[in-house]
């Protein structure tokens, strides 16, 4: 996912002017609807018992004869550039975990499915690419509840089949370096997270009760608020005012008053929160009942796909496709049509209309509003109350390819968090007032992982191939200006940040981990600008909207939209990471087959 070439770094290689993402183009050969559809290729919903046919085995709709495609080297791939043709009963926007979750449940339910992507890879935030061999993946570091004790991880399995396998961090799954020499180890055990924090500061033993009784509670109460979300348009504000209560006292207060209700020690607040990075805001902004989930999320720990993350969207769109739906990429939604007051499908870019009686779009909440609504619809008044939230952080990321023994060099499976400052407000990289030439400011935090290490399927070879990411967050409106420019084409001014940023970043990174330096092979960085182009999320936010109060304030956030027939999926209707935006996907689910998705997460 990274944009402009050529590092300004000795030893480290230029990447190639090639996309590093493209999969081959597929030669795909389509069977003619009847013959791929059978009962399941007429449009709308199966009869109701379809669904208990859905809850065991057999799929309510023949996979589609003509799939997957396979070439001699590759896996099966699910998705293609062409789609077979309707009727669909649904149409998602977006191959992210929340528009692969939602379509994988419609598909179990026995909907025929077709998933909408405007890049040339599934998958999203989730998606993986390689350059020079080196194999990366964007948005997955770390996954908490995947595994069949959690409700999430039991879904998740059901949803993506067997071959979706989970690799455990190992004891320490996030290691924490601080100024000063502090150094905290976040483990894969509630009682080691306590007594780590507790070893670390010994006097506020206290508080961190405190802490840890406040984040269960408040994680508690997060259900009954994001199921009150899915509830019918009539039920909602009494599903709200009920369901949702517990969950409104934690939502409304910030992590910084949070954490100042357990403990005076600012060092120590500053640790509480030092994972905000996983949702992006800073403490004085973040929602503190956001804030819990994420604790508990990965309280027993965090996994990694094996085999890289592109397995996720494997698993997911296979579920689609052996139910008859299928996946098309370069699919780049211009518009939802909307017609008689109700959602009826999609205009691609081209012209080109696809219709079904029912629209998802997981490709975020503000994007669609902005971008793919008719004209007629964007001065609504729930458009413009969506309008006043701000998008999450953008980033920076260093991609590095290494020859040679990097967990010798001090690499390990553990995520490292190196940072510069004790001050959590100090969000984001201020690199908006570079002019060519000038120094640019340290990073207050670098974000550093290591997917090899992760992955027990790599394969380093005799050469010992080994990759490596490196992620700050940046301020959008530093690139913006560049924003109308082509990919790798953005003029000489643009390459030379560029590679300012890499060369101030990848010092300060080897200033941390210096023995990884002599192993460096291949660098290229990831800027907002390439967010932008491959994912498109506003303002290259890499975890949708801000989780302030403000935006679990605004009612009109919630998966079924005021235009009957528009669905909204991903992590906007939930929150972000991975398994965030699956749960927007399972939301968007509820609201549109209610009964039946609540069956289906029943079984599980
Ligand atoms: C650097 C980074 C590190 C991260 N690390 C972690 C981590 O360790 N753990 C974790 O849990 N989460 C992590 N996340 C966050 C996580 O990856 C995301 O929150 C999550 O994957 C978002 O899923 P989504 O479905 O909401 O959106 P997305 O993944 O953004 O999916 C939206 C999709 O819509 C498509 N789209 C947009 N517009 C159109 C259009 N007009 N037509 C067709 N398609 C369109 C996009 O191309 C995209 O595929 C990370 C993210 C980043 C960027």
């Amino acid at each position: 996912m990274t944009d402009a070439a050529s590092p300004a770094v000795p030893g480290a290689a230029a990447s190639p002017a090639v996309p590093g993402t493209a999969a081959p183009a597929e030669t795909v050969a389509f069977a003619p609807a009847g013959g791929t559809g059978g009962p399941g290729a007429s449009a709308g919903s199966p009869p109701a018992g379809a669904v208990a046919e859905v809850l065991g085995a057999s799929p309510a709709v023949p996979a589609n004869a003509a799939f997957p495609t396979r070439s001699p080297a590759s896996k099966p791939r699910y998705w293609s550039r062409q789609s077979p043709p309707g009727p669909w009963d649904t149409i998602v926007i977006g191959s992210g975990m929340g528009g692969m979750t939602c379509a994988a449940i419609l598909a179990l339910l026995g909907e025929r499915v077709l998933v909408l992507e405007q890049h040339y890879v599934p998958g999203g935030f989730t998606h993986s690419f390689t350059r020079r061999r080196y194999h990366w993946d964007v948005g997955v570091h770390a996954i908490g509840e995947v595994t069949e004790k959690s409700l999430s991880g039991r879904l998740l399995a059901r949803l993506a089949g067997p071959g979706l396998r989970w690799a455990s961090l190992g004891p320490v799954y996030d290691s924490f370096d601080y100024p000063g020499g502090l150094k905290i180890d976040f483990p894969d055990s509630p009682e080691q997270f306590r007594a780590n924090l507790v070893a670390a500061f010994p006097q506020e033993r206290d508080g961190i009760d405190r802490y840890l009784s406040m984040v269960r509670d408040a994680a508690r109460a997060m259900r009954g608020f994001y199921l009150a979300r899915a509830a019918p348009p009539l039920l909602a504000p009494l599903a709200e005012w009920w369901m949702g209560r517990k969950a409104r006292p934690a939502l409304e207060l910030t992590v910084r008053d949070a954490t100042a209700r357990c403990t005076a020690d600012e060092r120590l607040r500053t640790v509480l929160a030092a994972q905000w990075g996983y949702y992006g805001a800073p403490p004085s902004r973040a929602s503190f009942g956001l804030h819990a989930l994420v604790v508990r999320h990965f309280l027993h720990g965090a996994w990694y796909p094996v085999g890289g993350a592109q397995e996720i969207s494997r698993g997911l769109l296979k579920t689609v496709a052996d139910r008859g739906g299928w996946t098309r990429l370069q699919a780049d939604v211009q518009e939802v049509l909307v017609e008689r007051g109700r959602a009826a499908g999609v205009r691609l870019a081209g012209g080109e209309v696809l219709r079904a009686p029912r629209v998802v779009s997981a490709a975020g909440v503000l994007a669609t509003a902005r971008r793919m609504l008719p004209e007629s619809c964007r001065e609504a008044a729930w458009t413009r109350e969506l309008e006043g939230l701000r998008p999450g952080p953008a980033h920076l990321c260093l991609y590095l390819g290494f020859k040679g023994d990097i967990r010798a060099a001090g690499a390990g499976s553990a995520n490292r968090w190196f940072y510069r400052t004790w001050d959590a407000e100090e969000e984001t990289w201020r690199v908006d007032g570079w002019q060519g030439g000038s120094p640019l400011p340290e990073a207050p935090v670098l974000y550093c992982s290591f997917p090899s290490l992760k992955d027990p399927e790599h394969d380093p070879g005799p050469e010992q191939r080994h990759t490596g990411e490196v992620v700050t967050f940046a301020p959008w409106d530093a690139f913006s200006r560049w924003r109308e420019s082509g990919w790798r084409k953005r003029g000489e001014d643009y390459d030379r940040f560029k590679a300012d940023l890499q060369a101030r970043m990848l010092a300060q990174f080897f200033e941390h981990m210096p023995a990884l330096k002599p192993l460096l092979d291949f660098v290229d960085l990831s800027t907002p600008l390439s967010t932008d182009h491959f994912c498109r999320p506003v303002a290259g936010s890499i975890y949708g909207l801000e989780p302030t109060p403000e935006r679990f304030r605004c009612a009109r956030l919630r998966p079924r939209s005021p235009i009957p027939g528009l669905f909204f999926a991903g992590s906007d209707v939930a929150s972000g990471g991975v398994m965030g935006a699956m749960g927007g996907g399972i939301l968007a689910a509820i609201a549109a087959r209610p009964w039946d998705t609540v069956r289906l997460l029943r079984g599980v």
